[in-house]
Order: C-alpha cells, then structure tokens, then sequence
C-alpha cells in the first residue's frame, strides 16, 4: 500500500514539474518572440553629404530646394529598403549610390579635383554584425566607388584595395566604369582654380591645409549609416577627397575606424570634414570605444571626438545611430547636410547649426 502512495505522489510530482517546465519555456518564448517583435518594428538611416561653410547667407532658395530633394530622395531610397525587410547593407549601399550620382556633392559624379586637375575616389563599407569591411582608395574611373567597395568586402579576403589594381578588380567583377571626363563639372575645376590661387599667395606653403582652405571648403563627401529590422548596423562612406589633394593623397574615408565604423554592440559612424585630422583622432573608432568603456552617449561620445578633431586644427562632423536607433550627429564647422528617418515616423533633413 506504502508503495502504490508513493508511487502516485511522484507520478503527481512529475507531472506537475513538467507542467512548470512546459509553461515556463512557453513564458520565455513569449517574451523572446515580444522582443523580436519590438527590435524589429524599429529601423532607420541617417545621412550627410558634407560638412563646412555651409551658412543661410550663401545659399540660393533654389540650392536649398535642390539640396533638401536630394538629401531626401537618397534617404527615401535607404529607408524603403530598411521597411521591406531589406539588410543595413544594402540600405546605405544604395542610398550613396543616390549621392555619389549627383553633382551636388563631392562623391562619384561631384568628385572634387587634385592638384593635377584629376579625380581620386575613396570609398568604405562596414558590417556592424560580422566587422567585414570593404574600402577602395585612388580610383578614377569608377562610377559608384561604393558599389566597388562592397565587392572587396563581399568577394575577397582583404579589406582595403588602391589605384590601378584596384580599378582591374573592380573591373572584372562587373562595376560599371566612366570615361574620367564624366567627372569634370565646372563648379569643382573653379574651386581647384581658387584653391591654387589661395595656395600661391599662402605664405605657409607645407602646411597640408591651410585654415584659408578650410574656411573655403564646403567637403561633401556623402555618407549613410543604417540599422535593419534585425538590429544590424551598416556605415559607408564615398568621396572625391579634399580638392587641391597632392596626387595619390588618401584620406579617412576608406581608413576603417577613422572616416567610417559599425559595430552591432555600440554604433554606426559616418564622417566628413579634413580627413588627415580623422584618421589622426581614428574617429569614428574613437566614437564607438567611448560607448563601449566610458559607457557615454552616442551624442556625447561624437562630441568629444569632434571636439579632438578640433583641438588639433581639424574641421567637420559626423553621423551616427546606435544600437538603439538613437540617432546624432556632431560637426565643427558652419553647417553640415544631413538627415535622417526613422520607423517611428521622424524624418528630418538640416543644413546649418540649429
Ligand atoms: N574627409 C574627406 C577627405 O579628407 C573630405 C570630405 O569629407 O569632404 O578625403
């Protein structure tokens, strides 16, 4: 009898622990599946095309219309991707593509002119999720330098490739080249014109930049970063580099951690602005290593680094957007063009300090 009471009260226990078990994974699932849900309703990219004198009184209405549509068409294109379940990759791959096309700023199309009268492009892409990255440096006749960025990160196992060897790779892999005629715009041979002129009459002739050129110089250089419906973070960034450059000059923009970095567990940071000061303060690294152990805000964190930018001669800003699909930017100079969208429905696009 003492066995057969026994024996219930643990066919009882058992039962009842199995239930407990059974309801408590079906609790954690819930919850998991509710968090899945909440991290993916939130998405968005955020944008600039350049920082420098970039002040109301310069600015024509119909520049200021031309500008605000394309900023916005480039960020449409980004975010369309992001809501239809498209990857961050993806996202600001294309949205550049949008800017490098367009003459209004100084990337692809709009690339600015070295010392010789020729254009060198620079180009970076970054995986927030696996830290893959693809970067082209020294390029002319690439189109879109960005969609030959992509390829080096995508299908080989080195993260940075330059000039001539670059542009045969790139070729072979079916990027689409120009004629280098295709980048000649008047307006960017006019500012090499008066950069050399300024430079004639600079008495400090080594110095690489000279606060007159700075003064003068309106970068844009385009760049986008994005987080996907999956939490993942993607950063690239494509430019003609600074105009007057000594031939061969490389900039931040394909330095991975200066002109561009994403990394899932902090951030996403695109920059822009003289780029021997980013890669000398590796800014955008910089920004997501005071996330990481000084536990700042993104906002505080580009802060501090503009302001080490500044510190030492540098000027310009940069963008970004955490893990959390806060978003912030920081620049130093007169004004910046940027913008963003979120899921949640903001969309803002800027030009000058606000
Ligand atoms: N950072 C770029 C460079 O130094 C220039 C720019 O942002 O316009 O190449």
């Amino acid at each position: 009898m003492k066995r057969i009471i026994f024996l219930s009260a643990l066919a009882i226990l058992l039962f009842t622990n199995c239930k407990n078990d059974q309801s408590q994974s079906q609790t954690t699932e819930n919850i998991s599946t509710l968090s899945k849900i909440s991290k993916e309703q939130h998405f968005a990219i955020v944008i600039h095309g350049g920082a420098g004198t970039i002040k109301k009184e310069n600015m024509t209405p119909e520049q200021e219309i031309a500008y605000r549509d394309k900023l916005q068409e480039a960020l449409n294109v980004g975010y369309k991707i992001l809501e239809e379940g498209g990857s961050s990759l993806d996202a600001v791959q294309k949205t550049i593509n949008v800017m490098e096309d367009s003459p209004l700023f100084n990337a692809g199309k709009g690339a600015v002119f070295n010392s010789l009268g020729k254009n060198e492009l620079d180009a970076s892409i970054m995986d927030g999720k696996t830290l893959n990255t693809g970067a082209i440096a020294g390029v002319k006749q690439i189109k879109n330098p960005i969609n030959a960025a992509r390829v080096v990160m995508d299908s080989t196992r080195h993260v940075m490739m330059a000039g001539k060897g670059a542009e045969d790779f790139a070729k072979l892999n079916g990027i689409e080249f120009v004629d280098d005629k295709y980048f000649h715009t008047e307006k960017r041979y006019n500012q090499l014109l008066k950069a050399q002129e300024r430079e004639k009459v600079t008495l400090d002739h080594s110095a690489m930049v000279t606060k007159e050129l700075i003064d003068d110089h309106k970068y844009g250089t385009v760049g986008a970063v994005a987080i996907d419906k999956s939490g993942n973070i993607a950063a690239a960034t494509s430019t003609g580099g600074m105009t007057n450059k000594k031939y061969g000059r490389v900039g931040d923009v394909p330095v991975i951690g200066a002109g561009t970095y994403a990394n899932n567990n902090t951030c996403g940071v695109s920059a822009t602005g003289t780029g021997e000061y980013f890669i000398r303060t590796v800014a955008t690294h910089e920004t997501s290593n005071l996330m990481r152990y000084k536990n700042l805000s993104l906002k505080e964190s580009l802060d501090n680094v503009i302001k080490q930018v500044g510190d030492l001669g540098g000027s310009g800003g940069m963008v970004g957007l955490d893990k959390d699909t806060n978003i912030a930017w920081s620049f130093n100079s007169a004004g910046m063009y940027r913008g963003y969208k979120k899921s949640n429905g903001e969309n803002v696009v800027q030009f000058y300090e606000e």
